[in-house]
C-alpha cells in the first residue's frame, strides 16, 4: 500500500503524521520487498535528547517511520494544524505482528532481562495465532557475545526484528546492524518487552485516553522524574521558540 504521508519537522527531526492502519501499510510494504526500515517511536524526553546528541538525531531522520508516541510531540503537531494521533510502540507491535502473519514472515525479539523476551513472545503467540517468533535474545549481552548474537538473527531470518535495549542504544544497534542482519523492519520498543510479558504493568486505559500515561509511569517508577520533568517543559519551550522563528524565517527544512 502506498500512502502520501505528512513528514513534520518538529526541533529539525521528523515525525510522520499517519494513521495506524498507514503505518502498518508502510511496515507490509517493507515486508514484501519494498525498502528495509526502520521504526523510530518518538516522544519530547527522545527528542530533547536528540539535541543534545547529533547521533541519535542523525539515526532519527534516516528512519523509514517516525511514529509519534507521546503526549508532548502529539500537541507540537497539532499546533501546525495537522491532526496527529499517538501512536505508542507498545500497541504498535501488535500490527507488526499481524503483518508478519500475512507476510509469512518471523519475528525476533532482542532484550531486556533474562527469560522477558520468551515471556513476551508466548504472549504475542498467544494474542496473534499464527505468528512465529522465530528468535529471542535478552538484552545483556557481552560485547564479545555481539557477533554470534547477529549470527543468529541472520539464520533465523526474521521480517521484523524488534529491539528493547532503551533510548538512545536500541536506535544505535539497529542504525548499525539492520543492513548486516538483512532485516526489513527493525523497531526500538523500550521497554515493551517487559511490558509483554506481564512483569511491568500499563496505565489503565482511561490514563491513555486522558494522555496520562506518562504520569502513571512516573508514579511507578518515580526516578525518571527529573529527566521527565525537565524533558516536557523543555520540550514546549523550545516547539514554541521554533514556532516563533518560523514565523520570521518561514519553515525548516
Ligand atoms: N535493557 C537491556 N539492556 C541494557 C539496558 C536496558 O536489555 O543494557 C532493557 C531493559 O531491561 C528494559 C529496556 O531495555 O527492558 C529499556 O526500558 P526503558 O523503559 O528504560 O526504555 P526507554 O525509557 O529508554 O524507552
Amino acid at each position: 500500500m502506498q500512502v502520501d504521508r505528512v513528514r513534520l519537522n518538529i526541533l529539525d527531526l521528523p515525525i510522520d503524521a499517519v494513521s495506524r492502519q498507514e503505518a502498518a501499510g508502510t511496515v507490509a510494504d517493507a515486508l514484501s520487498g519494498g525498502d528495509a526500515m526502520a521504526i523510530v517511536t518518538i516522544n519530547a524526553e527522545m527528542a530533547m535528547a536528540a539535541r543534545l546528541d547529533p547521533r541519535l538525531a542523525a539515526t532519527i531522520r534516516r528512519a523509514g517511520l517516525v511514529l509519534p508516541d507521546g503526549s508532548g510531540v502529539v500537541w507540537a503537531a497539532r499546533r501546525r494544524g495537522v491532526k496527529v494521533k499517538k501512536i505508542a510502540g507498545v500497541d504498535f507491535i501488535h500490527e507488526i505482528a499481524e503483518q508478519c502473519i500475512r507476510a509469512g514472515r518471523g519475528m525476533f525479539l532482542l532484550g531486556a532481562g533474562p527469560g522477558v523476551a520468551d515471556e513476551a513472545a508466548r504472549a504475542l503467540a498467544d494474542r496473534h495465532p499464527g505468528l512465529a517468533v522465530v528468535g529471542t535474545a535478552d538484552g545483556y549481552f557481552s560485547p564479545e557475545a555481539e557477533a554470534e548474537l547477529c549470527e543468529r538473527i541472520r539464520e533465523a531470518r526474521p521480517g521484523a526484528l524488534l529491539v528493547a535495549l532503551g533510548v538512545p542504544r536500541q536506535e544505535y544497534w539497529i542504525s548499525d546492524h539492520q543492513q548486516e542482519l538483512d532485516v526489513p523492519v527493525c523497531m526500538g520498543i523500550g521497554g515493551s518487552l517487559d511490558v509483554l510479558s506481564g512483569r511491568v504493568r500499563r496505565a489503565p486505559p482511561w490514563m491513555v485516553s486522558a494522555h496520562l500515561e506518562w504520569l502513571f509511569r512516573l508514579i511507578k517508577e518515580p526516578w525518571r522524574w527529573r529527566r521527565m520533568a525537565s524533558a516536557l517543559p523543555a520540550f514546549v519551550l523550545a516547539a514554541l521558540a521554533s514556532e516563533r522563528q518560523e514565523r520570521y524565517t518561514g519553515p525548516g527544512r
